[in-house]
């Protein structure tokens, strides 16, 4: 069946999708459906009076000026010490907030987000990846991609739920999982990424044989930590084909999307979505600051709305003066000046990773395997002749040089205990070399015992 989210185009099947969110509840306001025993119970306990607060924040953020509201409980901007902010760019251009900025910046602000930034932004994904039925999605700032993984996920994942997930990958999701016990069903990767055969093949066995079966699968497609893999485009759309016949979500957890280094530009996951099951995550951290904390989530807009109180629970919005910040920072730059910004940040970390890669080559000829890495900030370095790389790279520690090993980023030991992950973000050239050198009689050394 095919619903009409109000005021917007259908979204085909997302009733099914629906389904996996409980989200019945959301745009019902009635208990008609449980989210299972997941976090977003929360919902469920002081679900209404907190919405209802919400929304009238968010009425009253909106309210013409000559409105009188005795509403909110909010602080008086004359009380706060700051009478100024000014921001200098390395262009050598500044700016400064003014007043309504300023006294923007230093208030609470409705939960979705600073309302000029979240206008900022939809248009910087329109633009950015040209997602199919734009006007039935929505966007939500959130405190970094961490923030946004963690509260989609505990919106969606309940005990014991099974999620999908990528072998090796990024350890920020088990940590948000284990307390749930969500069940992860590991799926093994090439060069390209999770491999679609896999894939499908656990699929189709845990259908026959009558098991739970995922809600969710978690991908990083792009420069993916810890790999540094792209996924390409064909697979892309495989694993995309695999998600509808399967029904679960996909969470694109994409802080490196724009860096990556081959000259195409990677298609989103969010731009071939024809039935809003693409959860899409956007941080700046990688490419503004990352003490800024601020992130966004592109998704259905009844996922969003589902989000938006999962986050007025927690911390209400995240930070007010870095969203206004970054909002002026789209006014001053606009879309081609963010992306000419990003182009040169591309440069720079591809001119580290070729550095590395080559410095990789010149020490661990013989020793170690590696791929040039395609984006993101890491080269991942497997040690054939290793089973666990954990002991030796404790010893690196005292011998001068931290590097992550591969165990760190897989749930039980896999063929990956032989792997390390090095960054090459903030390193000299020549600490790079020496680094590359360390690690080299680390192997050396490991390899003699
Ligand atoms: N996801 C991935 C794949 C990451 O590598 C990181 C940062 N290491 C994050 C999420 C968290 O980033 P943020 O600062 O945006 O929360």
């Amino acid at each position: 069946m095919a619903v009409k989210l109000s005021g917007s185009p259908e979204l085909p099947r997302v009733e099914r999708i629906r389904s996996l969110l409980g989200l019945v509840l959301i745009r019902s306001m009635k208990l008609t459906k449980s989210f299972g025993d997941s976090r977003s119970i929360l919902l469920k306990c002081g679900f209404c009076s907190f919405k209802r607060e919400g929304e009238l924040a968010k009425i009253a953020y909106s309210a013409p000026k000559s409105t009188i509201s005795l509403a909110e409980g909010m602080p008086n901007e004359e009380t706060f010490p700051f009478t100024e902010i000014s921001v200098k760019l390395c262009d050598g251009s500044s700016f400064t907030l003014d007043d309504d900025e300023l006294a923007a910046a230093l208030q609470y602000i409705p939960t979705q987000g600073y309302p000029p930034l979240l206008q900022a932004l939809r248009e910087f994904q329109r633009r950015a990846h040209a997602p199919p039925l734009w006007e039935s999605r929505d966007i939500v700032v959130v405190s970094g991609s961490q923030d946004g993984l963690s509260k989609a996920l505990e919106a969606i994942i309940g005990t014991g739920d099974p999620i999908l997930v990528p072998d090796p990958f990024y350890p920020g999701v088990e940590v948000v999982i284990s307390p749930h016990k969500a069940e992860l069903i590991m799926i093994p990767q090439d060069d390209d990424g999770p491999i679609p055969e896999i894939l499908r093949e656990t699929l189709r066995n845990r259908e026959l044989s009558g098991g739970k079966m995922p809600k969710l699968m978690y991908i990083n497609a792009t420069g993916t930590n810890p790999t540094g893999i792209i996924i390409p485009l064909e697979r892309r759309k495989e694993i995309y084909r695999i998600a509808c016949k399967y029904n679960f979500l996909l969470l694109d957890d994409d802080p490196y999307h724009f860096m990556h280094f081959d000259k195409e530009e990677p298609k989103s996951f969010l731009s071939l979505d024809m039935e809003g099951r693409v959860i899409r995550l956007d941080s700046f951290s990688k490419v503004i600051s990352s003490g800024i904390r601020i992130g966004f989530m592109t998704a259905a807009a009844p996922l969003i709305a589902c989000i938006e109180l999962h986050l007025q629970s927690s911390h209400l919005h995240a930070p007010t003066l870095s969203q206004v910040i970054m909002h002026k920072l789209f006014k001053v730059w606009g879309y081609e000046g963010l992306m000419q910004h990003y182009m040169r940040l591309r440069r720079y970390y591809k001119e580290r990773r070729d550095v590395i890669s080559t410095l990789a080559h010149k020490h661990l000829n013989g020793l170690a395997e590696f791929n040039v890495p395609r984006g993101g900030f890491f080269l991942w370095i497997k040690v054939p002749g290793i089973k666990d790389t954990w002991k030796m790279m404790q010893r690196g520690v005292t011998e001068g040089v931290i590097m992550v090993p591969g165990a760190a980023f897989m749930r039980n030991p896999t063929k990956c205990s032989n792997a390390i992950r090095a960054s090459f973000t903030k390193a000299s050239y020549e600490e790079m070399d020496l680094a590359m050198e360390r690690l080299a009689q680390l192997i050396r050394v490991e390899l003699a015992e």
